[in-house]
C-alpha cells in the first residue's frame, strides 16, 4: 500500500448509496472541498440537509454505470453488494480509484484512520488486514496528541515561510528547522508549544557558523503535558446518573460521559444518557431490558476491568448515586484488586432527590435531624436483622426512607409499629421520582400500604416516614407545573425553546441528527408523550424513528406551523395540532397543558 495525501478540492466525486456509512464518506469529502454527487434512491437526512444547502449535488435513482464516467474518485456503500461490486468493475474499467465500504476485495484503495489536530493529520493504515487494530491505535494516539498540534503545526509552516525568506543554504535551513523543533517539542511526553515570536526572530538572527556550530539543547515543555495524558491502562468512572431527570446529572459525570470509549449502564441510568454521545462510543446495557435478565455482578465486574484494560476510558453509569445501594461499593473492590485505575463521580441519590420532588424535605429544622438511608429488603431477610427497627421506630425526629420499598413496604411497617411507632406518623412512597412518569400517594404510617396498593405504585419507588411528610402538600412543586408528566420529543436542537419546556416541567428529548444509538437508548427509557416539530423534514425524519421503543400509538404531534402539520396528517399521526410557531412560547405550553391527560 502506497500512502497519499490527495489534494480533492473542486474534484468531481462519486458516491454510490444514500445512508449512513456514505453520509461519513460525503462528509469527509466535503470538508476538503471536494465536489461531491450522490447517487442513491433515498437519502438519510443529513444528506438531505446537505443537498438543500447546495454542499452536494444529487442523483435521486438507482445505480446505472456512473462510475464509468470521469470522476477523480469512486465510493460505494450500499447495502447491495451486487451493486457495490459493478461499482467497482466500472472504475476500474474507467481506470478510477475506488473504495467499497468494509470490503476490501472491491478497494483499489483504502481510507486511513486518522488524528487530525488542524493542518496535522496522522494517517494509519493496515492494508485493510486488521482495522480494529488500527481503531485502537487511533484512540490511543488521539489522546496522546492534544490540541496544541494544530497551533504548533501552523506556527511550524510559518517559520518554515521566514526560513525561505531569509535565503539561507540548504544546511542552514536544517539547522533553523532543527533548533525550531528541539524547542518547541517534548519528544518524551509528545506534547508541543507554539514559540513566541521573539524567539523565532532570534534564531533567524543568530549567524550562520554559530548555528552549525552549536546543536541548540533539548527542552522540556512547561511541567505538565498540555492534556492529560490518559494511562495505557484505561480508567473506569463510577460515574453517577441521577434518579432519572437527565438535568440532575453532574457537570462532571457530563463530561466523563463526553470522553468515554465506552459506557455501561443500568437501567435507572439510561434516561440521563447524552443524547448526542457519539455513535462510536460502545454501549453496554446490564441492566434488566424488556424481558430481559440483567447481566450478573460477576460477568459486569468481568467487563469492566476488561474494557478498562483495552486502554479505554470506561463510565459505568449507575442510576443515583454509585454507592447508595448501587453496588458501586462491590465494583470499586474488583477493580482495586486488579489494579484497574478507577474514579467515583457522586450522583444525586433518588432518596434525597425524589422526595425533593414529590414535596418532602429529607430533613427540616427542628422536625427531623437526621436522615436514614435503609435498603427495604432488611425487613424481609431471614439471616438476621442488620437493622435496629426499635431505635428507628423511637427516632422521632428523623426521617427514614426505604429503597426498594414497595415489596418490603408490608413488613416494614409491621416491624416499625411492632417497636412502638405512631400509626399517625406522616409517610408517603413516591414512583419513578423526578421523571415524567412521577407519582406519589401521601398518608401514614398505618395507611402506606393501603393507599400503595389502592394507586398501584410500583417498582422503582422509595418511601419516606418521618414529620417533614407532612409539608408534602403545600410543597408540592413539581406536579404544579403546567407540563409535569410531558416527555416530549424534539428533533432540532432547538435549545431556547427546550429550556422553556423543561422550566414549564417538560422532560425534554432533544435528538440530534442523525439519530444516535444513544438517543434510541434514551427514547426507550421512559414512555414519551409527545413530539414537537418544525417543519417537514423534521416530520420525515421522526418518522422513521415511530418503531423504536418508548412511541406509543398516540404520540401527539406539536406541530410549529402548517407545513409540519400538513405533513404529519400526511403521515398518518395522530394527534396533530397546529400552533402558530412564533416568539412567545406561552400559547405552546398552554396547548400542551390542556391536551394533558389527568395523572
Ligand atoms: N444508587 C441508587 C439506588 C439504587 S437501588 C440511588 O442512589 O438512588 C434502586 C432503588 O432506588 C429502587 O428500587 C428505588 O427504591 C430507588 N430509586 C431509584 N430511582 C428512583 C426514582 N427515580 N424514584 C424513586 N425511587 C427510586
Amino acid at each position: 500500500m502506497y500512502p497519499v495525501m490527495l489534494d480533492v478540492r473542486d474534484r468531481s466525486c462519486l458516491v454510490v448509496g444514500g445512508g449512513g456509512v456514505a453520509l461519513r464518506k460525503v462528509q469527509g469529502l466535503v470538508e476538503e472541498a471536494a465536489r461531491v454527487t450522490v447517487l442513491a434512491p433515498a437519502l438519510v437526512e443529513p444528506l438531505e440537509v446537505m443537498a438543500a444547502r447546495g454542499e452536494i449535488l444529487v442523483e435521486r435513482r438507482t445505480y446505472a454505470g456512473d462510475a464509468r464516467a470521469g470522476w477523480a474518485l469512486v465510493f460505494a456503500a450500499t447495502d447491495d453488494r451486487a451493486v457495490n461490486a459493478q461499482v467497482f468493475a466500472d472504475a476500474e474499467t474507467a481506470g478510477t480509484w475506488c473504495n467499497v465500504a468494509d470490503d476490501p476485495e472491491y478497494c483499489s484503495f483504502h481510507l486511513p484512520a486518522r488524528v487530525r489536530r488542524g493542518p496535522l493529520q496522522l494517517a494509519l493504515g493496515s492494508a485493510g488486514g486488521a482495522p480494529f487494530a488500527v481503531a485502537r491505535l487511533r484512540r490511543l494516539l488521539e489522546r496522546r496528541f492534544g490540541e496544541e498540534w494544530a497551533e504548533w503545526l501552523d506556527a511550524a509552516a510559518r517559520f518554515r515561510r521566514a526560513v525561505h525568506a531569509a535565503s539561507r543554504t540548504p544546511a542552514e535551513e536544517n539547522a533553523l528547522f532543527d533548533r525550531f523543533f528541539a524547542a518547541t517539542v517534548d519528544g518524551e511526553r509528545l506534547s508541543a508549544r507554539v514559540p513566541t515570536s521573539a524567539e523565532e526572530a532570534e534564531w533567524l538572527a543568530v549567524a550562520v557558523d554559530h548555528l552549525a556550530a552549536e546543536p541548540p539543547p533539548a527542552v522540556t515543555i512547561g511541567a505538565e503535558p498540555c492534556r492529560a495524558v490518559a494511562p495505557a491502562l484505561g480508567l473506569v468512572s463510577l460515574v453517577g446518573a441521577g434518579p432519572g431527570c437527565p438535568g440532575l446529572l453532574t457537570v462532571r459525570g457530563r463530561q466523563r460521559l463526553a470522553e468515554a470509549d465506552a459506557v455501561v449502564f443500568d437501567r435507572l441510568a439510561a434516561a440521563a444518557l447524552p443524547c448526542d454521545l457519539p455513535a462510536a462510543v460502545e454501549l453496554h446495557p446490564v441492566g434488566k431490558v424488556a424481558g430481559t435478565h440483567p447481566m450478573p455482578q460477576e460477568e459486569i465486574n468481568a467487563l469492566l476491568v476488561r474494557l478498562a484494560r483495552e486502554g479505554k476510558r470506561v463510565v459505568r453509569l449507575k442510576g443515583g448515586d454509585p454507592y447508595v445501594f448501587g453496588r458501586g461499593g462491590e465494583e470499586a473492590e474488583v477493580l482495586a484488586a486488579e489494579g484497574v485505575p478507577y474514579e467515583v463521580v457522586s450522583g444525586v441519590t433518588a432518596g434525597v432527590a425524589a422526595l425533593a420532588w414529590a414535596g418532602i424535605p429529607a430533613t427540616h429544622r427542628r422536625e427531623a435531624v437526621r436522615l436514614t438511608l435503609l435498603t427495604a429488603h432488611e425487613a424481609v431477610k431471614s439471616d438476621g436483622p442488620q437493622v435496629r427497627w426499635d431505635l428507628l421506630a423511637r427516632d422521632e425526629h428523623a426521617t427514614l426512607v426505604g429503597y426498594m420499598g414497595v415489596a418490603a413496604l408490608p413488613a416494614v411497617v409491621e416491624r416499625l409499629l411492632e417497636a412502638g411507632m405512631a400509626p399517625e406518623t406522616p409517610a408517603a412512597m413516591v414512583e419513578q421520582g423526578t421523571t415524567a412518569r412521577q407519582r406519589r400517594v401521601v398518608s401514614t404510617l398505618a395507611g402506606l400500604q393501603e393507599a400503595v396498593a389502592a394507586a398501584g405504585l410500583g417498582p422503582p419507588a422509595l418511601f419516606a416516614i418521618g414529620p417533614t411528610v407532612r409539608h408534602a402538600e403545600r410543597l408540592d412543586w413539581y406536579s404544579a407545573l403546567p407540563l409535569a408528566g410531558e416527555r416530549l420529543l424534539m428533533a432540532s436542537s432547538s435549545a431556547r425553546l427546550a429550556s422553556i419546556l423543561e422550566a414549564a416541567g417538560a422532560d425534554v428529548v432533544l435528538l440530534p441528527l442523525p439519530v444516535t444509538p444513544a438517543a434510541r437508548v434514551v427514547m426507550a427509557a421512559l414512555p414519551l408523550t409527545g413530539c414537537l416539530v418544525r417543519d417537514r423534514a423534521e416530520v420525515d425524519w421522526l418518522d422513521r424513528e415511530r418503531d423504536s421503543p418508548g412511541w406509543s400509538g398516540g404520540l401527539s404531534a406539536w406541530c410549529l406551523g402548517g407545513e409540519a402539520a400538513a405533513r404529519a396528517r400526511e403521515r398518518g399521526w395522530a394527534p396533530v395540532v397546529e400552533v402558530p410557531d412564533g416568539p412567545d412560547c406561552a400559547e405552546l405550553v398552554a396547548r400542551i397543558a390542556a391536551a394533558r391527560t389527568p395523572r
